[in-house]
């Protein structure tokens, strides 16, 4: 563990670039002034599932139907700050802004623990599309959860959780049709198991009875990827499912400035 102390001593005062505003400072990651810019204001009710801003005492994203995991913690707001620093990273694929966004969602999870979350037995993130993997490089969810880990003492399985296909690409579609899109789209014990493959695929689903499992991604848009994944954990036997991420969009009327 000691090169990781001395990578974060070494992060802590090599002066870098804030990545919301340019700043010089000393140390890597934002400046006071984007930190703030990037908190979720504390007077705005948010519904205790998934962190939707409250319309009229009403979550536009559970209020159809319960999701199948039981809460989100997210980081910060998809808007604004928030909105570019995701897209820098995830659409830009500005690998370096990984650091400074898992230390902001490290905070965020904190932050739940300290008012009484439990902590769960380890995290996992939602698996990419294979043609996302093969474009950018690398996984967004996958990136931070491996970053996550460390910070906050947990264990991480990057395959514990996988895609059974491809699917649709999601960001033209509504809610319902994601939720239909992602139907049966993941799974932890497929059809590996069955063929009587033994190995990686197993071993997760073997420690999942009852357990508590966080799940890392990057944006929750309407929460129907996260709904989905926690699905296939739970019908592995997953107690309970937390969904982590960076960032919580949302929806057109229900915010303070929208
Ligand atoms: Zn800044
Ligand atoms: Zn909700």
């Amino acid at each position: 563990m000691r090169h990781l102390t001395a990578w974060r001593d070494w992060r802590g005062w090599v002066p870098a670039e804030c990545p919301g505003c340019g700043l010089r400072m000393a140390g890597q990651g934002l400046c006071p002034a984007c930190a703030g810019a990037l908190a979720m204001d504390p007077g705005l009710p948010r519904c205790a599932v998934c962190m939707h801003p409250l319309a009229a005492g009403r979550c536009p994203d559970c209020a159809p139907a319960a999701p199948a995991y039981d809460r989100i913690i997210a980081a910060f707001d998809y808007r604004d700050l928030g909105r570019e620093l995701v897209q820098a990273y995830k659409i830009r694929c500005r690998l370096s802004l990984a650091d400074v966004l898992a230390d902001r969602m490290a905070c965020a999870v904190r932050g739940a623990w300290a008012a009484g979350a439990d902590v769960p037995r380890w995290i996992v993130p939602v698996p990419a599309r294979r043609l996302a993997l093969r474009q950018r490089g690398f996984s967004p969810p996958a990136e931070i959860a491996r970053l996550l880990a460390p910070r906050l003492g947990l264990a991480c399985r990057l395959t514990a959780v996988r895609r059974l296909r491809d699917g649709r690409k999601q960001a033209a579609l509504g809610r319902a049709d994601r939720l239909e899109a992602q139907a049966g789209l993941y799974a932890c014990d497929g059809p590996r198991d069955r063929r009587g493959l033994s190995g990686a695929w197993r071993r997760p689903a073997a420690d999942l009875a009852g357990a508590r499992i966080a799940v890392v991604d990057d944006v929750l848009t309407t929460g129907a990827t996260m709904h989905a994944v926690a699905m296939a954990l739970k019908a592995a036997g997953a107690g309970s499912v937390e969904g982590w991420v960076l960032a919580r969009a949302v929806r057109h009327g229900a915010g303070p400035r929208s």
